[in-house]
């Protein structure tokens, strides 16, 4: 080392122990006199891009130094078992900002402020935490703390307690720069966080490898039901990968640095970043459980099971938020799978979908809708539909709501062109089928005198799942069968000679027109057909007049009719050709699967 380079080291070492000398004898007067401040780094909310949050980081404006960065003093501080000092005077500053906030009527994001391992061994930091959260009355929820993962390997019994006992009185502990230290698997299993805060060095290289650690991490920390942040996102590159993987927090310069408060305010009005409310708080907070690199994501509230360890991304999923008053939805989250599942049925990109099906130009909009409003009362819903010549099979699950947005878990299967499915669509291919195009299916046990409701679209209908057909069959034609139509539909539903009737007709089926009553007070034409699956069953399906879709017809005589009898059909197939061949296959299907299925008694 040269003269030159040796004075160097000399001089830098001499600095620092003057700054350190420095640091300790001027922390009471830095902290009395406000020398050291609190900056505010936003933390955005990854499907919204709201603001959702925000980290108090400590700076140190010193009149000698400049402005010192915390990696100059903490280290200092906690040699000199001095950080709690720091810590309960953030604690105290952000209170005090609260508290400020809300006299001029403003209801501020919550703030995480760090705390370290050494302020649980200088004081009871609960006892600390009450005390100054009292005096300024704020509530618990908007306080958050920060432990680094490092500290928490020793000591872990005392760590442990200690963090349980904020948590027991109401606070939320989160663990920050995870994956920095040597046993971050570990640390997550002894402790009980609320939410992860995933270490910036997997985001600083981005390569394929740390996404695929990063994705893990969210994977990881979802199953066992804890929140994800991601820290140090630079990038929109990085943010579009941290949503697409369901990291539901960002922190970062994308967002903007740590500023003192107001500054970090205008920056965020600069670039339209509004602020989410207390109920957006909940209700994202509901959406964020949701696992999209889950094989099965919509078991979430479940216990991990271990086949679901095997990571997915085959599912087609979407995140729509559904509006009730009015009756329309959007996409807030479409995964790749989704978006390539979309590109086969001809939609370049999910809002095309969503526009469609607003246009009524959709295969089934008005039924879409409807489901998705069944699955805001009701929780849950499986909806099919045919769509270009392809059957499609929609999962619908609620998971948030806030006043009239739902936000609801979606997943498509697009059963045509999924061979894997190939053995099960040949099982019950043509009841599925006929599910897509009726809206109503019921099965008749005729020697029982018994309804069995297979399928319906209508609420009411499904309430009266099983039941005497006499009975079901008289209460419906008085409250919702239109006058002139009511004899017709007694007749086509007399068991006495419907089973006769039946074989008697030279199609193989019977049917009926009616008109019926909607919950609108309007009555509309619905067709009612009836065939035999096995001696003494008759299976009844019931559809609106107009929903007879071409391209229902041609996929139905592609895939079940063109196959087995290629030639002599002309384009424009009709009903009674279709249920020809329904009979064909529904009896094989019925004899073997649903018939050993049905039982009542
Ligand atoms: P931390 O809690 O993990 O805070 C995040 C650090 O990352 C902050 O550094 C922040 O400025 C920086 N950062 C945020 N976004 C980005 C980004 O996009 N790119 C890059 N390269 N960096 C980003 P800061 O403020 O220098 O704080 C460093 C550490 O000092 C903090 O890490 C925290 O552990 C500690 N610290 C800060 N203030 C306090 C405090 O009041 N008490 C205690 N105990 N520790 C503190
Ligand atoms: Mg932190
Ligand atoms: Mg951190």
């Amino acid at each position: 080392m040269g003269t030159e380079n040796r004075r160097a080291v000399v001089t830098q070492e001499m600095d620092f122990s003057h700054l350190e000398e420095h640091i300790l004898m001027r922390l009471d007067k830095a902290l009395n006199d406000h020398e050291i401040k609190v900056y505010y780094q936003p933390v955005v909310r990854t499907l919204s891009e709201k603001l959702c949050g925000m980290e108090a980081l400590a700076r140190w404006e010193d009149p000698e130094y400049g402005l010192l960065p915390p990696d100059r003093f903490i280290h200092v501080l906690e040699k000199h078992k001095l950080i709690h000092l720091l810590d309960l005077y953030s604690i105290r500053e952000v209170c005090k900002r609260y508290s400020r906030c809300r006299q001029q009527g403003i209801l501020p994001v919550p703030v995480s402020v760090n705390l370290s391992r050494l302020d649980f061994e200088a004081v009871d930091v609960l006892q600390e935490v009450e005390r100054i959260v009292g005096e300024y009355e704020v509530p618990k929820e908007v306080i958050r703390f920060e432990i680094t993962e490092s500290v928490l390997t020793e000591h872990a019994d005392e760590m442990q307690k200690w963090i349980r006992e904020l948590q027991e009185a109401g606070y939320e502990v989160w663990m920050d720069d995870f994956g920095s230290g040597y046993s971050s698997l570990n640390v997550l299993k002894d402790y009980a966080f609320n939410e992860l805060k995933i270490d910036m060095r997997f985001l600083s290289d981005f390569s394929a490898r740390s996404r695929e650690i990063i994705a893990s991490i969210v994977d990881m920390a979802k199953r066992i039901g804890i929140h994800t942040l991601a820290e140090g996102v630079e990038s929109r590159e990085q943010k579009d990968f941290l949503l697409s993987i369901g990291c539901e927090k960002i922190q970062g310069y994308y967002y903007g640095p740590p500023l003192p408060y107001e500054q970090c305010l205008l920056e965020l009005k600069d670039k339209g970043i509004d602020r989410e409310s207390p109920a957006e708080q909940q209700y994202y907070d509901e959406i964020g459980k949701v696992n999209v690199l889950s094989a099965n994501p919509f078991d979430f509230h479940e216990e991990a099971k271990e086949s679901e360890f095997l990571r997915s991304s085959d599912l087609a999923l979407a995140l729509l938020e559904f509006d009730a008053d009015v009756q329309g939805f959007r996409a807030i989250y479409t995964n790749d799978a989704c978006k390539k599942a979309l590109k086969l049925l001809g939609y370049s990109e999910p809002q095309e979908v969503v526009n469609a099906i607003k246009a009524r130009s959709f295969p089934a909009a008005g039924r879409f809708i409807k489901a998705l409003d069944r699955t805001r009362t009701q929780g849950s819903e499986i909806f099919n539909y045919v769509d270009g010549g392809d059957y499609c099979s929609v999962k619908l699950k609620l998971i948030s709501s806030s006043g009239s947005r739902s936000a609801i878990l979606y997943s498509l299967t697009d059963i045509s062109r999924n061979t894997d499915m190939e053995r099960d669509r040949k099982l019950d291919g043509s009841l599925r089928h006929l599910y897509a195009i009726y809206n109503e299916v019921y099965l008749l046990h005729i020697d029982k005198g018994y309804l069995e409701v297979l399928t319906t679209d209508n609420q009411e209908a499904g309430e009266r799942q099983h039941g005497s057909i006499k009975d079901i069959v008289t209460r419906y034609a008085a409250e919702k069968v239109y006058d002139e139509d009511r004899p017709h539909y007694l007749k086509f539903f007399d068991t006495d000679t419907m089973e006769k009737k039946i074989r008697e007709s030279q199609k193989g089926f019977i049917n009926a027109y009616i008109r019926t009553i909607d919950g609108h007070g309007n009555y509309s034409w619905k067709i009612y057909l009836a065939f035999i699956v096995k001696p003494e069953h008759v299976l009844v399906m019931v559809r609106d007049e107009d929903t007879a879709k071409g391209n229902v017809w041609n996929h139905y005589r592609k895939d079940y009719f063109m196959e087995e009898e290629k030639e002599g059909y002309s384009e424009d197939i009709s009903p009674e050709i279709l249920w020809q061949n329904a009979l064909r296959w529904t009896e094989w299907v019925f004899s073997g699967r649903i018939g050993n299925d049905v039982s009542w008694e």
